[in-house]
Formats: structure tokens, C-alpha cells, sequence
């Protein structure tokens, strides 16, 4: 039997199957629901696209996957090559993995060695913020910092290798003062953290991280696994601050296949880039630079580019800002709204119970968790379906006074 994530399975109520999917529409045996998830926010296309489909097609008449150990091949060439143009500045190196926790293991692991490599041993320390999430894999737990995600990590106590700040200048400047010469990296969801609660803070702490970072040689990691590909209404937060290491995953194919890639600049890949072997990049998942996966990243990213989704993005920014103009309710703490992105945050946690159910009837699917009520929906829906999943927000509140 399954065992799915993140639920007791002993209360766990039975999930909704779903037969079939197309564009932003997830279809079960009686009911037609808008994914207002994206299937954890990466199918920014929709389902059954069909120039997506073909490019796996296409794919997989010649073959499904080799290795990237010897081995190379047209889709992983073409991928890194655009991902090296599209990207900014210098972040030119693409190392694949699998999934977004593997490729912050990745980062973890760049920034912790690149400073081994050239010599500095006692740079072993992350500095990272206050409930961020970067990953379920142990040690992305242990660079997060939510008490659902990591408790299992309190059998080993307080790590000793992270530091965890609030999202403020004044607490960053006070850090990197104390810590500077045993950090190797500061790593952060850039402008919008995701699964600690969709909170939004601004590009004012990610400029003065940037310049502490080049003052005392620190490396910066922005992990743009949700953030990245439009996201927070820039195409890249990397596009306002440059970081030293980029984190790609979930929208990178479109939604299709678990693909993620750590991007580094030419900083860190010259501090690897020797005559030592031991100063190799000791890693490499099986399935790093899978064909199927690289195919349709391609794809995703010609059509992004092609029909224009960063003007879709604020589209959806303006009719999110206009739909929740005024709306409020004495059990809301606060609405956040950052480009595709939507959370209402409530005081107490008992107020959104059943709202998924009710959401459900009303033809949308979502995912509530916590004290938050949020939507991420694909970047091709219409205002029609968008309004009606804002809708559904708002009338769970008025319904229910
Ligand atoms: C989802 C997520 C990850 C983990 O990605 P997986 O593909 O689920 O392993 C890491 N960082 C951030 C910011 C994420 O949102």
C-alpha cells in the first residue's frame, strides 16, 4: 500500500483520485477541480500540453535515459547550454539531480567543499533564516527550520554547523560579524519563503546579504526550487541579486519529471577546477541529467520564453491585487500576494479546517496547511477560473461567519 507524505496515516482521509488532467484542470471519476497547487507548484503549463508531450515523445523513440558517468547526450547539451544563456551573468556550470532536496544537498555540499579545497577548514558552518524550508533529505532538514518538517532531528540536539536568523538586516549584519571567517554560505529561499508560510519580505535584505557575502568572501545559495521560473513575478530572483550558487527544481520540467539542477558560478567551479583529484565534485545521482527530463525542461523553457509568461505572471499579480482588494475578515492575520503566488494567513488554525472539502465541491482543488490558505495556480489560467479560485477563498469566509 501507499504511504503518503506528510500525513498521519491513521487519520488520513482518503485522498482524491484523479482519472485524468488537462491544462489547469485535475479530473476525478465526478468532478472537474482547477489545480490551484500545480501539483506543489510545478506544472506552471498545465496538464497533457501537447507540445510538451511531444518532446518526451520525441525523446523517447531514441532512448529514455542514459547515464551522465562517460556518457553524454544531446537533451543534457542543449539543456545546459540554454540554462548557461538564459541564466544571469557567470552561473554557467549545471549540475542535474533528481529532485530539488538533492540539488541543495548539491549546494551544501559545492560550498562546504570549495572552501576545503582551497584550503580553509574551518569555514564549516550554514548560515541560513528562520522558517525557511530547503528540502526534506537530512541535511536540507537540518539548513530548515520548521518544527513539522525537522523535529526528528531533535534525537541529535542543536546542530552545531547551522545558524538560523529572523529575515532581518540588522540580525544578518550582527551574524556575519560574529561568524564571517567559519561560514562557508548563506542560503535562502530568495523574496518568498514557501512551505514555512508563504512569507514575502523584500529584495532590500537580499542586496545587503550580497554585499556582507563579497565583504567577508562568504558563498550565497539561493534555492529558487519554487521561487525560480516566475514565480514571485521576476523571472529569476537571481535576475535582481546574483547569487553565487542558483537551486532549480519543480516548475524546471513543467510539472513532468522530477528534475532539478545546482548551478554555480565561475567562482565556485574554479575552486574545484585543478590538477588535484581530490578536489573532484564527489557526487552524482543515478538519474542526474535523465533524457525524458531534460527534453521537456527545453521545451518548458522555449515556451515560457516564446508566449511571453512573465507578462502572463503579472496578469495574474493584477487580477489577484484587484479580486482580494478590501477583502477581509476578523480571523485573517494577513493576505500576502507576490506575483503567482496568494496566501491568507489566519490566526487560528481551527478556521481553515474543511476548507478543502469545501473547496473540492466548488470545483477547486487545494491544499491548505497549518494556518494558511494559499494558491499557486498554473500560469495559463484563465481570469474566469483564476476569480473563481480567489472566489472560493473569500466565500469560505463570508459563508462561514
Ligand atoms: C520543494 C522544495 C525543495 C525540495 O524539492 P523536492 O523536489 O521536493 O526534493 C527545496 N527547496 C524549496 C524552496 C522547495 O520549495
Amino acid at each position: 500500500m501507499i504511504w503518503y507524505p506528510y500525513e498521519q496515516m491513521k487519520k488520513m482521509k482518503t485522498p482524491y483520485k484523479i482519472e485524468d488532467a488537462k491544462g489547469v484542470y485535475l479530473y476525478t471519476k465526478d468532478k472537474k477541480l482547477i489545480d490551484s497547487v500545480s501539483s506543489w507548484w510545478s506544472v506552471i503549463h498545465g496538464y497533457k500540453h501537447p507540445e510538451l508531450n511531444k518532446a518526451i515523445e520525441k525523446q523517447l523513440d531514441k532512448f529514455a535515459h542514459v547515464m551522465l558517468g562517460g556518457l553524454v547526450h544531446e537533451s543534457a547539451q542543449k539543456l545546459s547550454d540554454k540554462l548557461q544563456s538564459w541564466l544571469p551573468k557567470d552561473l554557467d556550470y549545471c549540475f542535474f539531480s533528481d529532485s530539488g532536496s538533492v540539488a541543495v544537498e548539491v549546494a551544501l555540499k559545492m560550498a562546504l567543499q570549495y572552501y576545503m579545497n582551497c584550503g580553509e577548514f574551518q569555514r564549516t558552518k550554514v548560515l541560513a533564516l528562520e522558517h525557511a524550508y530547503h528540502g526534506d533529505t537530512f541535511k536540507t532538514m537540518e539548513v530548515g527550520d520548521d518544527e513539522d518538517y525537522h523535529f526528528v532531528l531533535k534525537a541529535y540536539g542543536k546542530s552545531k554547523n547551522v545558524i538560523h536568523i529572523p529575515t532581518n538586516i540588522e540580525d544578518l549584519e550582527i551574524a556575519f560579524e560574529k561568524y564571517h571567517n567559519q561560514l562557508n554560505c548563506f542560503i535562502v529561499e530568495p523574496l518568498l519563503q514557501g512551505a514555512g508560510g508563504m512569507r514575502m519580505y523584500d529584495i532590500s535584505f537580499l542586496k545587503r546579504a550580497r554585499e556582507l557575502c563579497d565583504k567577508y568572501n562568504v558563498l550565497l545559495i539561493f534555492d529558487e526550487v519554487a521561487t525560480g521560473f516566475g514565480r514571485t513575478g521576476n523571472r529569476f530572483v537571481a535576475d535582481l541579486v546574483t547569487p553565487d550558487i542558483l537551486v532549480l527544481g519543480k516548475a524546471l520540467t513543467g510539472g513532468y519529471i522530477g528534475h532539478a539542477v545546482t548551478v554555480a558560478n565561475h567562482k565556485v567551479y574554479k575552486g574545484f577546477y585543478d590538477d588535484n583529484p581530490n578536489h573532484a565534485l564527489m557526487h552524482g545521482p543515478t538519474f542526474m541529467g535523465n533524457a525524458l527530463a531534460c527534453s521537456v525542461a527545453l521545451k518548458s523553457i522555449e515556451i515560457f520564453e516564446s508566449q511571453d509568461y512573465m507578462s502572463k505572471i503579472h496578469k495574474i499579480e493584477e487580477i489577484t491585487k484587484r479580486e482580494m482588494q478590501g477583502f477581509s475578515d476578523y480571523r485573517i492575520k494577513e493576505i500576502r500576494i507576490m506575483g503567482a503566488c496568494v496566501c491568507i494567513e489566519v490566526h487560528d488554525s481551527e478556521t481553515i479546517k474543511g476548507y478543502q472539502q469545501f473547496a473540492y465541491e466548488r470545483g477547486v482543488f487545494s491544499r491548505p496547511f497549518l494556518n494558511y490558505i494559499y494558491a499557486m495556480v498554473p500560469y495559463i489560467i484563465s481570469e474566469d477560473e483564476l476569480i473563481k479560485v480567489l472566489g472560493t477563498m473569500k466565500e469560505w469566509f463570508e459563508i462561514n461567519k
